[in-house]
């Protein structure tokens, strides 16, 4: 036997049902809110992440899947979409704001563990072109909303902002000041960000305890990021979406200002426990080559541990399981089954001919459908027996009748 790469799942019933669920949500969600669909490659040149995700992360540094294709090109699995998202939305020329929907699989080197995956699932917004904290707030929403709507309780939402990059070198030099002076104490990961990266020595869980005095960066933000801090708040309180602001909160990424946020929910605890997260990224698209900025703000929701937190759904697998007692019925019932099928009735029945009717009621019993419904002698007069599992209640049904009376419960 073969067996899958280390931080790889296969991911089958019965858990694939929750992913349905939430990846039904989300696509009715994007819809809802005014998200088309982007599909974008899941391979890019390396230096879309070098340059997008920014030299100095975690994701770059350590963590990307990396190699070199048969012309001798660098090319990296995507370890994040935001980077592509803004590639593509400048490749296209598109002019005003777009708002995009995405997802699928992402790639990152990662000691696996629980909600810590080689291969992984993100679910992605991105409002592109729009500058207001309108943008924000209505991104912050749909992220809420998804959680809210698969069945995830006690939602925390962690919200910051930090400032713009103007306002950020003179944080940077205040902050590596703090840590420089208590050297001695960081861990080495630690210290070598404070050269190359110290905004992320703020999320660093080995150093919690220099981190709790250190400067933040919501102390030195300028008077415009701070007025679209405060509508951002204010935003979110009118649509009820309760927050909590966090100052050491920065997130991953090189290209965030502004806003940034990051969901939790009780009923996922791991070291690493965002459900999702995301932020304003105005300067991505300049990092990446263009020629001017793309005011921007997106999210990614984590889908594996979305499921991870998410109750099972509830409710039957099938409408109806259809049985066959005269087997020179077998051609009409097939046609029957077709029809109801179109007629948007989760059907299925045994394919096997010849079995016996008590073989097919245990198919029934095993599919997780409802209710069974058996095309016998009946049949002659337009009309089948149909029965609902959990009750045992029988009735003769007309044969038009039996899609209404198997959604009717
Ligand atoms: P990030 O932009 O890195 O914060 O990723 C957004 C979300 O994707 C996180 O909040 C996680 O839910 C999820 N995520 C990131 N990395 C992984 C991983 N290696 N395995 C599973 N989920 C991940």
């Amino acid at each position: 036997m073969i067996s899958r790469l280390k931080g790889t799942d296969d991911i089958l019933p019965p858990d694939s049902a929750k992913w349905r669920v939430l990846l039904r949500a989300f696509g009715s969600l994007a819809e809802r809110f005014g998200y088309d669909l982007a599909l974008l490659p899941v391979i890019e040149p390396t230096e879309l992440f070098s340059r997008g995700v920014g030299e100095a992360t975690e994701i770059v540094e350590k963590q990307m899947f990396t190699f070199e294709d048969r012309g001798g090109r660098s090319v990296t699995l995507r370890p994040e979409l935001t980077a592509g998202m803004v590639r593509a939305f400048l490749a296209s020329g598109a002019q005003g704001t777009l708002k995009l929907a995405a997802g699928g699989p992402m790639f990152r080197y990662e000691q696996p563990q629980k909600g810590r995956r080689r291969q992984f699932y993100q679910v992605d917004l991105e409002y592109l072109g729009e500058e207001s904290p309108e943008a924000d707030i209505e991104i912050i929403e749909v992220c809420y909303r998804l959680l809210e709507e698969v069945g995830i309780e006690g939602i925390t939402l962690k919200l910051n902002s930090i400032g713009d990059p103007s306002d950020r070198a003179g944080y940077r030099s205040i902050l590596q000041e703090y840590l420089r002076g208590r050297k001695g104490d960081l861990s080495k990961d630690a210290r070598d960000r404070t050269e190359s990266n110290p905004l992320r020595v703020l999320d660093s869980k080995a150093d919690a305890d220099i981190v709790a005095d250190a400067p933040v960066p919501l102390d030195h933000i300028g008077e415009s990021a701070q007025e679209h801090f405060d509508a951002v708040r204010a935003g979110l309180e009118t649509l009820g979406i309760t927050f909590e602001v966090d100052p050491r909160l920065v997130r991953g990424l090189d290209y965030y200002n502004r806003t940034v946020f990051e969901l939790f929910s009780p009923a996922f605890e791991a070291a690493q426990s965002a459900l999702g997260g995301g932020g304003r990224y105005d300067p991505l698209a300049v990092a990446i080559g263009a020629s001017r900025e793309v005011a921007a703000v997106g999210a990614a929701m984590g889908c594996d541990r979305i499921v991870e937190a998410m109750p099972a759904p509830g409710g039957d697998r099938l409408d109806l399981f259809v049985t066959v007692a005269e087997p020179n019925l077998r051609g009409q019932a097939r046609l029957w089954i077709s029809r109801l099928r179109r007629d948007g009735i989760r059907v299925d029945w045994d394919p096997t001919p010849g079995r016996s009717l008590r073989g097919q009621f245990k198919a029934a019993d095993r599919s997780g459908a409802a209710a069974v419904a058996v095309v016998g002698e009946e049949w002659e007069v337009g009309q089948v027996t149909v029965r609902r599992l959990a009750t045992g209640e029988e009735a003769r049904v007309a044969v038009e009748e039996v899609g209404a009376w198997s959604t009717s419960r």
